[in-house]
Parts: C-alpha cells; structure tokens; sequence
C-alpha cells in the first residue's frame, strides 16, 4: 500500500441519517460491506425497513412542507453549497480512500472520482440564484408568467461504482432546485454517501433536508414504492431502471434513470491512432470496466484491425493489476463476487460463441475479485458478448467496411448512452456525431464530463438527464400563473 494513505477508523455499524439523526433505526438486520481487494469486511450498514423508509421520506416530506431549506433566500442556499464544496475538497483525500476500500478502484482514480463530484457541487451552487421564470408576452390585463418549483422529496437511488460521484452530481441539483432528499447507496458501496450527507450537516443543510437510508435492492423497492417520494433518480442497471419506472407508475412519480450501455467505440482509418489506442484502452479498461459509458464495443476499420491490434495488445498487456490502495496501478478488482461470477461467466461464454482472445481470459487467483483485462477478437454483432453490457475489463472488436456500415453496427443495440468515433475528418466527425443513437458522442475523445453538460441516455440506456441545466429541470416543476388584472 502507498504508505501516505491514512486509512479511517470504521465502526463495527455505520449509522444511517434520518431527520438530522445518526440513527439504526429499528431494524436488526445488518450487511456487511466487503474490500474487494481483500474479501475482508470493512464494517456493516443497516438493511433499512419499511419503519426507516417511512422515518426518512417523512422526514424529507416535512423538512419540504415546512420550507426549512427552499424557503431560504437563494444566495444563503448557494452559500451553503458553496461551503459544502469546500468541505468536500478539505476530506478529499479521506473520501477517495473510502470509496477505494468499499469500491476497489485505483485511489489515483478514486481522486478523479471525487474532483468530479466535487466540480458538480460548485457549479450546481450557481444555480440557486440564477434559477429564473418567464414572463409570457400577454394582454394589458393579463399578467402570465412560469416558475420553477421544487418537485419536493426525492429518491435517489444509488449504483456501486461511482459511489461518491454519482451522490454528489444528484445531491447537488436536487439541492439546489430546492428539493429535500432521501439518497439509499448501494449496498456494497454505501461509505461515501454516508461521509457526504455528514458533510451537508456540516455545511449548514438543515436537518432532515438530506437523509440517508442503506440497505439492498428490498430498501430501494420500499424507497421509490413509497407515496412520499415526488421524484425518483436512479442510476443502476436496466433491468432495474425497468421495476422502478413499474413502481413510480400508481403515483406517477417523476423520473430520471441513468442505465446501462454497451457504447461504441469507432476507429476510421483516417484516425489518429496514437491517441485513438491509449484512449480505447482507458475507455473499455478503466475502472475495470464497470463503467456505464465504457466503450465496450470497438469498432475498427477493417484496413487497420492488424495496425491497431499490434498497438492494443502490447499497451493491454502493460495495464497493472493489483488493489486500489497500492497506488499505480490500472485495474484493480471487482466490487464484489456477484460481479466476478458474471464477468468470468461472460468471458467463458466468449470463447463457446467462437470469439478469438488476443489477450487475457484466464482468471486470476484470489483474494480479491480480480479479473484481467481481456480483448476478444473475430467477433461478430450477433454475439451476446457484443450485445450485452458485460460491466468488466472485456474489449470486443468488431471490424467494419464504411462508414455507413460503421454507423449501422454502432445503432445496432438496445442501449443508448455514450458513443465515441476516431477520425482525421472533421465532415466525417459530424456526420457520425449526428447519426449516432447516443446521448453523448465524444469525437477524438473519450469519457470527458463537465458538470454544466447534460448526460443520460437514449433508447434503453435512460431517461432524462444528469448534469446540465436539464439535471435541475428534472427535480423542478414549471408552474404558470395567469393573473386577471
Ligand atoms: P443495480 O441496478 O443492481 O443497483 C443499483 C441500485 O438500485 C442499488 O442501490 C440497489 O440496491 C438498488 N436496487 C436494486 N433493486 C432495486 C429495486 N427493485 N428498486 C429500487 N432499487 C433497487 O445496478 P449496479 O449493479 O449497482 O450498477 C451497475 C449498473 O449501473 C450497470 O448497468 C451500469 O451500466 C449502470 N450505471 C449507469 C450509469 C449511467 O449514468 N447511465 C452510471 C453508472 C452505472
């Protein structure tokens, strides 16, 4: 371990935030959360019931209807936000730490991880006063105009593989939109969320505005079932997006679902193959592959498969495996034995479809859920390992003729998230860039965020938007008023 890494004292249990309260509730089952790196157990949280469910959304309900945080005046809220960034950025390094032990990742990543948590906080904190109405053009006695209102309690419902960053790109629009909210981590990854909702008291969020519930998928279903809850945001898979959409549906709760992907990474053979090789192995490799937007599917042109090849697998080859903690290296384990069974099974299931492996395939020996980058070659669009998100360190390379060929293949799914293209030409970057089915393409790039752009997915890959201006109509409600004068 990079001995300048200080590692927090956990408790036996962490507690759970509710109405300003570090409290167990009364719920007696407990989880424990796992170092991937090691299988050992850091600590326990809470499988929040149904009595901490209502608690929280009560709690949020009231801190609501009582206007505590979006009776204030905006600039006292951007000042808190403000506060709250800065407190953020001085337990920086205590936070990427934290999400390392629960989560696994590079800490080097883990940092990153938390800058652009952190970034989303500060610009978000803009918002408060700069979230302006319309006046409508209307008769001399009529006076017609919209506003913004806060959708009320929200449900923010957590994945296990940006644990700090997602809370805090949802935390800090639905905060500054006004709202009140109830966050519930994932179950393996439930530190950091915990360590940010601490923050917020901190910062001056008042009581019950932010609370926080762990426990499993039960906890979440009880969550977002919950009639309370005006607005649901969910990052996770797909499949559970679908059973949340099914919940929120007798109340009609608002939604936004950030889900999974299967993106396409396309390499012309115009492109500049000295950053398009680097950048398609950070985009399908980095984190180990659990990442919604890897660029999973690599679509090469078929006059440079062997160029790029003899570049890959050398700079695959070279990645460092071991614990996040070590510091330097580039893939660290799994979350968790689930995600290893389904990883592993994946890469079984590409040598029985008939897929060539350029490198990797062979498992690692324990402990630790380590699974080493693995590039799969000869593959053809109708394998389940070029259609279906595999969430782990596994390239596919599929070739392509033409352009149109290249656009066809890259639609060819039911996801929708990211998509990249490598290319010298500038007509080429935006014809693709139009034609693409994804609710980011990033153009000689990759994996670039920037808290004041909109990111979310198309088809099944989402709906609405993190980030952006649209993050904050997502937790608002436009309300007209027509006065007679
Ligand atoms: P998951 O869907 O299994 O779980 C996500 C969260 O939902 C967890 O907190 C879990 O406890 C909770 N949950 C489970 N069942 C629930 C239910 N029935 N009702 C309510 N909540 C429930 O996802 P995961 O395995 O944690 O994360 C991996 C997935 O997340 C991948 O598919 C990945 O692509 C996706 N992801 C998407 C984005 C994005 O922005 N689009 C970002 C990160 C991850």
């Amino acid at each position: 371990m990079d001995p300048s890494i200080v590692i927090p004292h956990l408790p036996d249990c962490e507690p759970m935030l509710i109405g300003g309260a570090w409290t167990t509730g009364t719920a007696t089952e407990r989880i424990p959360v796992l170092d991937p790196a090691t299988q050992e157990q850091l600590t326990t949280v809470v499988q929040a019931g149904s009595a901490e469910v209502a608690a929280a959304v009560e709690a949020a309900d009231t801190a609501h209807r009582d206007g505590r945080w979006r009776g204030l005046p905006p600039r006292q809220r951007r000042d808190v936000l403000l506060r709250l960034a800065d407190l953020v950025e001085r337990d920086a390094e205590q936070l990427a730490v934290l999400d390392t032990l629960d989560n696994g990742k590079a800490v080097e990543r883990a940092r990153g991880d938390v800058e652009l948590g952190l970034q989303a906080i500060r610009h978000f904190a803009g918002t408060p006063t700069r979230l302006a109405g319309t006046v409508h053009a209307s008769g001399p006695d009529r006076h017609v105009y919209s506003v913004r209102e806060p959708v009320g309690v929200v449900a923010a419902v957590l994945p296990w593989n940006f644990p700090f960053m997602i809370a805090a790109w949802k935390l800090a629009p639905a905060l500054a939109a006004g709202c009140t909210v109830v966050v519930k981590p994932a179950e393996q990854t439930p530190l950091t969320a915990l360590r940010l909702a601490a923050l917020c008291l901190e910062a001056g969020v008042p009581e019950g505005v932010v609370n926080v519930l762990t426990g499993d998928g039960r906890t979440g279903a009880e969550l977002v079932a919950h009639p309370g809850v005006a607005k649901v945001s969910f990052t996770g898979s797909t499949e559970v997006g679908r059973h949340i959409m099914a919940a929120a549906a007798p109340s009609l709760k608002r939604l936004t679902l950030e889900l999974g992907g299967k993106s396409p990474n396309i390499v012309f053979a115009d492109a500049d193959l000295d950053a398009a090789v680097p950048n398609a192995v950070r985009a399908v490799f980095g984190h180990s592959g659990q990442m919604c937007t890897a660029g999973s599917r690599l679509l090469v042109e078929r006059t440079i498969v062997k160029e790029l090849l003899d570049r890959l697998v050398p700079a695959v080859e070279a990645l460092r495996i071991g614990p996040g903690l070590t510091g330097g290296i580039n893939i660290g384990p799994l979350v968790s034995q689930e995600q290893y069974d389904r990883v592993t099974g994946y890469v079984e299931l590409g040598r029985a479809e008939g897929a060539g492996v350029a490198v990797g395939g062979e498992p690692l020996p324990g402990p630790g859920w380590f699974v080493p980058p693995t590039v799969f070659t000869e593959v053809t669009p109708d394998m389940r390992i070029a259609r279906e998100e595999i969430f782990g360190p596994v390239a596919t390379i599929l070739p392509f003729d033409s352009e149109e060929e290249a656009i066809a293949l890259a639609n060819d799914t039911e996801y929708g998230l990211a998509a990249g293209v490598w290319t010298g030409s500038l007509a080429r970057a935006h014809r693709t860039a139009a034609a693409l089915e994804a609710g980011t393409v990033w153009v000689n790039t990759y994996n670039e965020f920037d808290p004041a752009v909109a990111f979310g997915g198309m088809k099944q890959s989402g709906l609405g938007r993190d980030l952006g201006d649209a993050a904050v109509d997502g937790f608002t409600e436009l309300k007209s008023v027509t006065i007679a004068l």
